[in-house]
């Protein structure tokens, strides 16, 4: 049995940034993860914008966490060496009532804390994204986009070198509450602690349940997107239509992303399994006729590749919307603290719910500042990003600088080792396309996947059918056939 001060159940964005959070204390913190890596759940599946925090509430935990996060968000990543750009986002309306509703988020912006949030006319809206349809729109300046798989993984890096323990596989399969200590059980072993955070997302009801705090519900509500590969002609700021009421997300968007495609996105559609990550050919089509609605030049165009994301919501089927944040330290299971219903925009809002978390811990056990703590996190550097005169310096010192293994994305084998060596001790594909942006291209892996199992086996000495997707039971190869010739 393993024995911690505060255990997390969950590696997702909020369990990252509240393990990072609590790593500032001198404490003996453990995640418990039950997948191969951080951001395997809806952290790694999503928009990945950085919310202003007119969308909300006023008054609201999302609206006031929402803009602390966004307020926040430049400086964080810049700690720890996370792409974020600041793009600006724009809404555009389609008829009177749309823009109606455009002025009626303004002021529930300004009332939460926005900045800069003005109506702009056809002109101006075209302006700012040429080919755009529409009537008028909405400018949020302060709005970015950001690369969420390597948020969580730098949150979870700089934890862990600031001493929290991460464990993966690690499934809590029970939760039991003895003379003040919780022991969860795991196909990794036991662990306990006097202080428990759930925040295990799309389960985080079922693991409150587990530890002696019922009544929470989540209903699952499934997002599906298409990857573009970017472009000039592709829009450079997100663009969203007008929210529509009800439908209990922002409406199908254009994003681009921090690698310069564009999602568009997300549908919503209740589901009843929380791990149902399938994309439908239904959906798909709805995805494209709406992104042409917004966009005429994307008529004809062909995605690389589509996700899903799966919301955590606690409004139930037909009332659509959002329901409010649960951040709780629950009185009648003292020692457990609740995160309930963290969807959007709960990664922008991670950093701000980790510190409310880290208040609740203080009025549970002692917190007492660790002078060692280190916010600078540091990623090995990108291939693609640097001048040719430090290219060349590397591969001078280094040839695996100059060996490209992924032509769409341009990574280098040095990339993809340092990646396979990286401190959490994550070995999936998976986690070499997180940190590298290898197999995330046009080909999708088509070309690289067997130049990324040379480097794994060279590296680790393992051999290719040792390399998974995305864990035990996706392995990427068939064995061989070892067995001797009759
Ligand atoms: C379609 C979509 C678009 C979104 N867009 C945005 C956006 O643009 N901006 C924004 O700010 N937010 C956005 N969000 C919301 C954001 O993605 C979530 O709020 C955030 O990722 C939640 O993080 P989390 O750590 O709470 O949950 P998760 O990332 O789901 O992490 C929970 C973790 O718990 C683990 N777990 C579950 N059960 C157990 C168990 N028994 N034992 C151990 N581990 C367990 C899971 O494997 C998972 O890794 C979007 C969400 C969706 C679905």
């Amino acid at each position: 049995m393993e024995r911690f001060d505060v255990l997390i159940v969950g590696a997702g964005a909020v369990g990252c940034a509240a393990a990072r959070e609590l790593s500032r204390y001198r404490l003996r913190i453990g995640v418990l993860e039950k997948e191969y890596d951080v951001a395997a759940g809806t952290s790694g599946r999503n928009s990945a914008v950085v919310h202003a925090g007119f969308n909300n509430a006023p008054g609201s935990l999302m609206a006031q966490l929402c803009v602390e996060g966004s307020r926040g968000f430049g400086a964080l990543c810049r700690e720890l060496d996370v792409p974020l750009v600041r793009t600006g986002k724009v809404l555009v309306s389609f008829s009177d009532g749309d823009t109606e509703t455009l002025r009626g988020l303004i002021a529930r912006g300004e009332r939460n804390g926005c900045e800069g949030l003005r109506l702009l006319d056809a002109d101006e809206l075209r302006a700012l994204v040429p080919g755009i349809g529409g009537i008028a729109g909405m400018l949020s300046p302060r709005t970015s986009v950001f690369d969420p798989f390597l948020y969580a993984v730098a949150l979870a890096e700089n934890a862990a070198a600031n001493g929290a323990a991460f464990f993966f596989g690690a499934e809590v399969l029970s939760l039991r509450r003895e003379n003040g200590l919780f022991t969860a059980e795991t196909p990794r072993g036991d662990f306990s602690a006097p202080v428990l955070v759930n925040a295990a997302g799309l389960a985080s009801a079922r693991i409150a349940a587990m530890a002696g705090a019922g009544g929470y519900r989540i209903y699952p509500c499934r997002g599906e997107y298409l990857i573009f590969e970017g472009g000039a002609d592709l829009p450079a700021v997100p663009v969203y239509p007008a929210p529509r009421k009800g439908i209990g997300g922002l409406g199908v968007h254009l994003t681009p992303t921090t690698e310069g495609d564009v999602l568009v996105g997300p549908s919503a559609e209740y589901l009843d399994d929380p791990e149902d990550t399938g994309s439908t050919a239904a959906v798909q089509a709805r995805l494209a006729d709406e992104a042409v609605r917004l966009l005429p030049a994307l008529a004809g165009r062909r995605p690389i590749a589509s996700f899903c994301g799966i919301r955590a919501k606690q409004a139930p089927p037909g009332e659509g919307g959002f329901r409010d944040f649960v951040i709780r330290s629950e009185e009648a299971v003292p020692g457990l603290i609740d995160l309930i219903g963290i969807e959007s925009p709960g990664l922008t809002a991670s950093a701000p719910i980790a510190r409310r978390v880290a208040g609740l811990v203080g009025r549970l056990i002692p917190l007492t500042e660790d002078p060692y703590f280190d916010p600078i996190h540091r990623f090995p550097p990108r291939f693609r990003e640097l001048d040719d005169e430090t290219r060349a310096r590397l591969i001078a010192e280094d040839p695996a600088w100059g060996e490209i293994v992924c032509r769409c994305r341009l990574v280098t084998r040095r990339e993809i080792a340092d990646a396979l060596n990286n401190p959490l001790g994550v070995r999936t594909l998976t986690a070499l396309k997180y940190r590298t942006r290898a197999a995330t291209g046009r080909c999708q892996s088509g070309y690289c996947l067997a130049r990324i199992a040379d480097v794994w086996r060279q590296e680790l000495g393992l051999q290719p059918e040792e390399l998974t997707l995305r864990g035990p039971g996706s392995e990427l190869f068939a064995a061989p056939d070892r067995s001797p010739a009759l």
